[in-house]
């Protein structure tokens, strides 16, 4: 199965980061979402961090050309038509993304393997709703897309051997790693990972340290690269409460339930740094935290 053309539904932080790979990696893309001003400011940050790549040394003014020459953007999921590859990467929430499934699915061909970046939601159940389930699988990039090295590759109970190939073989075409995950509610990474991003809000919110203590507990004394609430920030609080909503929901086990701190900073719309404030207020130079 030979894969030229990449379709990235969603051009928020994931979205631009799967597009920005892709392109590099010589993949045509169509980049698509519902706001012009998202794949405005997708393209901006793509070439932003492009120049920063030739500026170190890590690729050539013509590559960064190149790849940019390869994205293109659209507000319509029909110009996706004649992709072989699809990876969906729209606002985590099970209707939007099963919305968009169902409005690709008449213009796609028969061969185009159809695949979610979703953090936690069921790819058996996003797949069964489509006319392909055997071609559906998750593809899970890690934030931010350029610099991370894995990808979840997820297949559901239909997904057939030579797409979950056709995918292995993708990810090594971008140099990354694929670890594999069977279909259960987070995967691996966040299965961990968000548990743990939970447990420092209900820190927080119990009192036991405040937002500074616990991130430089975290980095000084478990060697984490970044505190708990400060990657809670970089992931996006809205994401963080869907997926502990999910672990709740799918695993039935009360020691998955949100914290109310966190839904209530979602609540307030203070989703981390792409609403410049979440545990860290990012609207002056330096982050300041926000209890
Ligand atoms: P985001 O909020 O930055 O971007 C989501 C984008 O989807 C927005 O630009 C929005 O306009 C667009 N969108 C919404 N509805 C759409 C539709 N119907 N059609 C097309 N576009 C639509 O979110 P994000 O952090 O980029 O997350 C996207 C996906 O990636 C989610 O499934 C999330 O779980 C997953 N993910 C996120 C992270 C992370 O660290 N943020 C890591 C791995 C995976």
């Amino acid at each position: 199965m030979s894969i030229q053309t990449i379709g990235v539904i969603g051009a928020g932080q994931m979205g631009n980061g799967i597009a920005h790979v892709m392109a590099l990696a010589d993949y045509n893309v169509m980049l698509t979402d519902v706001s012009q001003d998202a794949l405005d400011a997708a393209l901006n940050g793509i070439q932003g961090n492009l120049a920063r790549q030739v500026s170190r040394g890590k690729i050539s003014e013509e590559a960064m050309a190149g790849t940019l020459a390869r994205i293109q953007t659209t507000l319509s999921l029909a110009d996706l038509g004649a992709t072989d590859l699809v990876i969906e990467a729209a606002t985590e929430r099970e209707s939007v993304k099963q919305a968009i499934f169902e409005d690709l699915q008449p213009h796609l061909q028969p061969h185009t393997i159809l695949t979610s970046n979703t953090s936690s939601i069921s790819i058996t159940r996003l797949a069964s709703r489509t006319d392909r389930p055997e071609r559906f699988m998750g593809f899970h990039f890690m934030n931010p897309v350029p610099v991370m090295q894995l990808v979840e590759l997820i297949r559901g109970i239909a997904t057939d051997q030579a797409t979950y190939e056709a995918c292995q073989q993708v990810v090594a075409r971008l140099g990354k790693t694929a670890a594999s995950a069977e279909d259960f509610p987070g995967f691996i990474v966040n299965r961990i990972l968000m548990p743990m991003i939970n447990e420092a809000v209900y820190t927080l919110y119990e009192g036991v340290g405040n937002v500074q203590s616990i991130d430089q507990s975290m980095k000084l004394g478990a060697n984490h690269p970044m505190g708990p609430l400060e990657l809670a920030d970089f992931i996006g609080l809205d994401t963080c409460l869907a997926i502990m909503n999910v672990l709740h929901d799918g695993l039935a086990d009360t020691k998955y339930r949100p914290c109310p701190l966190l839904t209530k900073y979602v609540e307030a719309g203070w989703l981390g740094r792409k609403s410049q404030r979440g545990f860290y207020d990012y609207r002056g130079d330096v982050p300041v935290p926000t209890r």
